[in-house]
């Protein structure tokens, strides 16, 4: 399949920021400049200001994502949000496994998978994280650190539940650190995913998959990174908290 026949989504992950007047003033700024995107346009808000993006993107092209989902439907989980109650707001996409959930909140490819589950069968699109360590990278097992979490984290999920997921490949190295994965490595890591889901599923399905490349990706870089026949999107922190270069990345895909 040719890479003009995936979905390419650029999602900005706004990590624990904005109030929900600062929510609704940003999605009112990018709102006119993504309105011909070529791509999906994805925030990813904290769970306080779902209603209000969801409110707030009314009418427009963007889409809404949380930041985590539990992956029991309901119950003793003081503190957990079920994929039902998204889905019950209007949520359509939730990012899962995200570095900061691994390295902060003991996050692990076990739970990842439970939560991948929990997602697809609500109706939700995953867009599952993966990605190196630093001393990962200098030790050269990034492929098998990545082959390891794409078969953990999709463990147990058929054909056809894949398809409808997004993998972000966010060496954590990356993540936050303007330290950016040339597009080289991008593409090579985002090659070897798809060649991993080949194996595990098939072409067909590998073909499918929208694959984003998440670290450090801003204004600059990101023509360069999304022109790689592997790379279909983005998953965007820093840069996508102000409408102008978020919007310049959104253009980017065209
Ligand atoms: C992220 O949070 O997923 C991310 C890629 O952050 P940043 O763009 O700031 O590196």
């Amino acid at each position: 399949m040719n890479k003009k026949l995936r979905k390419a989504v650029i999602a900005g992950n706004w990590k624990m920021n904005k109030t929900r007047p600062e929510a609704k003033a940003l999605i009112d700024g990018i709102a006119p400049l993504v309105k011909d995107a070529d791509c999906d346009v994805v925030v990813a808000v904290p769970f306080t200001n779902l209603e209000t993006a969801i409110n707030a993107t009314k009418g427009t092209s963007i889409k809404v994502a949380a930041q985590n989902v539990h992956f029991e439907k309901s119950g003793a989980f003081t503190g957990e949000i079920s994929a039902d109650m998204l889905v019950e707001l209007g949520v359509e996409y939730v990012v899962l496994g995200h570095s900061e959930r691994r390295q902060y909140f003991g996050e692990t490819d076990e739970t990842v998978n439970k939560r991948t589950i929990a997602a697809l069968s609500a109706g939700l699109i995953p867009i599952v994280c993966v990605g190196e360590l630093l001393w990962e990278r200098e030790c050269d097992i990034t492929k098998e650190v990545i082959a390891r979490q794409i078969k953990l984290d999709f463990f147990g999920i058929s054909a056809d539940d894949v398809k409808k997921s997004i993998i972000a490949y966010e060496p954590v190295w990356a993540i936050g650190t303007g330290k950016t994965a040339t597009a080289d490595q991008a593409e090579e890591v985002c090659a070897f995913i798809r060649s991993t889901l080949a194996e595990l599923y098939s072409k067909e399905v590998a073909d499918a998959v929208t694959i984003q490349y998440g670290g450090s990706m801003n204004p600059k870089n990101a023509a360069e990174l999304l022109s790689k026949e592997n790379i279909d999107g983005g998953l965007i922190g820093g840069a996508s908290l102000k409408a102008e270069d978020f919007s310049v990345i959104v253009s980017a895909t065209k």
